[in-house]
């Protein structure tokens, strides 16, 4: 091999050394797998469940498996359709077990609530799920707002902490018109396919809400099988954690 060609293999294996995972300032992983066209749909339930028949059965139909990110109370209330998940090879992974608002919305590193507490409701999740025989070891925290000391939390329990990648509008699929952000699922798939047109969306964590409010009646996971069709005539396949 001359010097060319060893010095090649040398960019290409640091770039796949470092190029598949982006992590944020807080230390989540906020994207996988940057070199493979594979995209993560990751959905997270609380206390709405009626979206998640419609989201396996699409799921189930296009072959796809997902990251499903549920609370403890989620997980409690929903035996039967978390072991169903879990089962067909979806990833199940913890989301807080009473989905507590950890940190200040403005002030990030202020904790609202102590070291001890925040890891007790993630034990409590992870305990529930273990019941299920479920043991994960990846953890999306509660309204995805987190900091550092949240993600070092989630570490002590074994837990790497993950987030939905930015870009897209498919995270305010939980608004309801009466919000001042509210955004229909027409403009959240619009959000997307524009996202898409102009960049990459390699190892992209997809946020969806298969439980929303019952004010919302523009459900964007019914959307789910059209948004598919679309990234996989893009040329995309799909990864789970
Ligand atoms: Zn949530």
């Amino acid at each position: 091999m001359n010097k060319i060609n060893l010095s090649c293999l040398f960019f290409i294996i640091t770039i796949s050394f470092y190029a598949q995972r982006i992590v944020d300032k807080e230390g989540a992983i906020v994207r996988s797998d940057t070199l493979k066209k594979n995209i993560y749909l990751c959905f997270t339930g609380h206390d709405h469940a009626e979206g998640f028949e419609n989201v396996i059965s699409v799921l189930n139909k296009q072959k796809v498996k997902g990251s499903f990110f549920l609370t403890g109370d989620f997980v409690r209330s929903n035996e039967n359709l978390v072991k169903e998940l879990s089962k067909s090879g979806h990833f199940v992974g913890a989301h807080s077990d009473k989905h507590l608002l950890y940190c200040d919305w403005i002030k990030r590193d202020s904790l609202l609530h102590s070291e001890k507490r925040i890891k007790e409701d993630i034990l409590q999740n992870l305990n529930a799920l273990k019941k299920l025989e479920i043991c994960p070891k990846h953890f999306m925290p509660p309204y995805e707002w987190y900091n550092k000391k949240v993600v070092e939390i989630a570490l002590q329990l074994n837990q790497i902490t993950v987030n939905f990648s930015s870009g897209t509008r498919s995270n305010a699929d939980y608004t309801t018109p009466e919000m001042p952000n509210y955004i229909s699922s027409n403009d959240i798939l619009k959000s997307i396919y524009s996202y898409l047109s102009l960049n990459s969306m390699n190892g992209f964590h997809l946020l969806i809400h298969p439980g929303t409010s019952p004010k919302r009646k523009d459900k964007f996971y019914l959307r789910l099988d059209e948004l598919i069709n679309k990234l996989k005539k893009e040329g995309y396949q799909f990864s789970k954690f």
